[in-house]
C-alpha cells in the first residue's frame, strides 16, 4: 500500500509508462498513432495489401480465433463506444447503440458462413470455395460508425480479405477508434498487423483514392445515395447498401396494442437513425384511433395543432425540404425544445398526423419523429407504402393477421428485409432469427450481408477421383 503522497506518482508514473510500452508493442510503430491508422490512403491500401497475404494464410481456425478476440472486444468497450459516436456525431442514444454493438458481437457471422458446394460423379469431384477478393475498400456512415466497422472488419476477415476503411468525417474519431480495437484485438490473437487499415483524416477525396487504387478489388458502400452511386461508377465490382424510407402498414385485422408497442420500439430506436426503422406508419381508418392511442401509451407524444407540425417541419427541414443534419438523430425532446415546448427528456418520439405528401412522410428524416398517415382501406395502404418507398427496395414493416394482405405487401414492394408483427429491428436479428449485419444491400442485391458476400467463388476440379458412392 501507498505510504506517502510522493509513492503514489512514482506509481502512477510507471503504470503509465508500462501501459504506453505496450501501447508501442502492440502497434509496434511509436509515436504514430493508433494502430492501423496512416497519414495517407495509399499508405492505409499498402499497408493493408502486405497484410491480406497474410491473412489469405491464416487457417480457418486461426482466423476464427481473431474473430473471436474482435467479438471480445466489442463487448468490452460497447459503452465506451456507443459514449464516443452520441458526443462525437450528436446523433442516437448511447443505450441503444451498446444495443447495436453487441448485436454485431454476438451475430455477426464468422468463418462458418463460407459454404463449399461439390458436385462427385463418375468423372471425380469438383468444389466450389469462397475465397477472399483481397483488399476491400469499406465506406462507412456516421449513423452506424463502430456497428458498420466491426461488423465489416468480421465479416470481411474471416473470408480472408484485409480492409481499408474510409469512414464519416463526421464520425471520425469513434471510427478510428473501431479500427484501433479490431487491429489490436487481431494481432493480441496472433493475426497480423494491419488487417484493417484507415487513414487519420477521412474525406471525400480520400475515399475517391480508395474507389481508384488498383490494389483494391471490391468496393463496399455504407451509406445515402451519393456514395452508392460513386461506388458503382467507380469502375469497380461494387456492393451498395444505400438509403432507405420504410412504411409501416398496419391493416384492420392486426393486434393494435402490439403494433402500438413494436412501432415505437422500432421506430425511435437511436432515435430513429437505423436505415431498416419505421418511417412512417399507413394506418387502416378503422384502426387508426386505437393505433394512435397505443403509440402516445408507449412513450411518444403527439403534435395536433397544425400549427405546431409546421413549425417543427420550418425548424427540422432545411429550406429545400430535406432533414436538417443538426436535427438527424437527435432527442425528441431537443425536437420540441427548438419549439418552444418542454417535454420530459426519456419521450420516446413524436407522432403527427399528415397528409400523404408531407415531407416528414416522403423523405428519410431519420429523427424520433412517426408521421402517421390514415388510408381507407388495405388496397390503399399497400398502393401507398410501395409508392413511399420510393424503391429503394430497403425495409417494409406490416403489422397484420391476414396472410393475403402480407403477402400482396411483400410481392409489390419488394424490399430486401420485410418485418411482420414486430418491430423494425427484429429484421437484423434482434428479437427475429437470423443473423446481423449492418450493411444491407438492396441496391446491387447482395441482401443482408455476411462473410460470404465477401468471396469470390472459385471451382477446384479433380478428375476421375474421390467420388466414393
Ligand atoms: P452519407 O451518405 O452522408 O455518408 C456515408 C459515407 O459515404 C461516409 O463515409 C461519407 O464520407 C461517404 N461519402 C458520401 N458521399 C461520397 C462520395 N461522393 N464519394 C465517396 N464517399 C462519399 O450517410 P450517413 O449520413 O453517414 O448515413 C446515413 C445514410 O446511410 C442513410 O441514407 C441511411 O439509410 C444509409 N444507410 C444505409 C445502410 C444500409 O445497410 N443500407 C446502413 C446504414 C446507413
Amino acid at each position: 500500500m501507498a505510504t506517502s503522497a510522493g509513492t503514489l506518482d512514482i506509481t502512477e508514473v510507471v503504470r503509465q509508462v508500462m501501459a504506453r510500452l505496450k501501447e508501442v508493442e502492440r502497434s509496434g510503430r511509436p509515436g504514430t498513432g493508433p494502430c492501423g491508422v496512416y497519414a495517407s490512403m495509399e499508405e492505409a491500401i499498402q499497408r493493408a495489401e502486405a497484410a491480406q497475404k497474410k491473412v489469405a494464410r491464416m487457417t480457418l481456425e486461426e482466423r476464427e480465433k481473431c474473430i473471436a478476440a474482435i467479438r471480445a472486444t466489442l463487448r468490452a468497450h460497447a459503452r465506451e463506444l456507443s459514449e464516443m459516436a452520441v458526443q462525437e456525431t450528436g446523433m442516437g442514444r448511447v443505450e441503444d447503440k451498446i444495443i447495436k454493438n453487441n448485436l454485431v458481437a454476438d451475430k455477426t457471422p464468422g468463418t462458418e458462413d463460407l459454404i463449399t458446394e461439390a458436385w462427385s460423379g463418375d468423372r471425380g469431384l469438383t468444389l466450389v470455395e469462397m475465397s477472399p477478393f483481397g483488399v476491400i475498400g469499406a465506406i462507412t456512415p456516421s449513423t452506424n460508425p463502430t456497428e458498420t466497422v466491426f461488423c465489416n472488419a468480421i465479416g470481411m476477415f474471416a473470408a480472408g480479405n484485409s480492409v481499408v476503411f474510409s469512414p464519416h468525417p463526421g464520425a471520425k474519431a469513434v471510427s478510428l477508434r473501431a479500427v484501433e480495437l479490431i487491429n489490436q484485438a487481431i494481432q493480441e490473437a496472433g493475426g497480423p498487423e494491419d488487417a484493417v487499415t484507415s487513414v487519420a483524416e477521412p474525406s471525400i477525396e480520400a475515399a475517391q483514392v480508395l474507389f481508384k487504387h488498383p490494389a483494391v478489388r471490391l468496393l463496399v458502400a455504407t451509406g445515402g445515395p451519393g456514395v452508392v452511386h460513386a461506388a458503382l461508377t467507380s469502375g469497380k465490382k461494387a456492393i451498395g447498401a444505400g438509403a432507405g424510407n420504410p412504411p409501416v402498414v398496419v391493416d384492420e385485422t392486426a393486434d393494435i396494442e402490439k403494433a402500438g408497442h413494436d412501432i415505437i420500439a422500432g421506430g425511435t430506436f437511436d432515435n430513429n437513425l437505423p436505415c431498416i426503422a419505421e418511417k412512417e406508419i399507413i394506418a387502416v381508418e378503422s384502426v387508426a384511433d386505437y393505433l394512435l392511442f397505443n403509440l402516445l401509451k408507449n412513450g411518444a407524444v403527439q403534435l395536433k395543432d397544425r400549427r405546431d407540425i409546421d413549425r417543427l417541419a420550418e425548424v427540422v427541414l432545411t429550406p429545400e425540404g430535406k432533414p436538417s443534419r443538426k436535427f438527424i438523430g437527435r432527442d425528441a425532446a431537443v425536437l420540441l425544445k427548438a419549439i418552444g415546448k418542454e417535454v420530459p427528456p426519456e419521450t420516446r418520439g413524436i407522432v403527427v398526423e399528415v397528409e400523404k405528401e408531407h415531407p416528414f412522410v416522403q423523405e428519410e428524416l431519420m429523427m424520433p419523429i412517426l408521421p402517421l398517415v390514415r388510408v381507407r382501406n388495405v388496397d390503399e395502404a399497400i398502393e401507398f407504402a410501395v409508392e413511399v418507398e420510393h424503391g429503394n427496395r430497403h425495409t417494409a414493416i406490416m403489422h397484420s393477421k391476414n396472410v393475403d394482405n402480407m403477402t400482396r405487401l411483400a410481392r409489390e414492394i419488394q424490399t430486401t428485409i420485410f418485418v411482420k408483427n414486430g418491430p423494425s429491428y427484429a429484421g437484423i436479428g434482434v428479437g427475429g432469427e437470423g443473423f446481423a449485419t449492418f450493411t444491407i444491400a438492396g441496391p446491387t442485391g447482395e441482401g443482408l450481408t455476411s462473410a460470404r458476400t465477401f468471396t469470390r467463388k472459385r471451382r477446384c476440379v479433380l478428375v476421375d477421383a474421390f467420388s466414393i458412392r
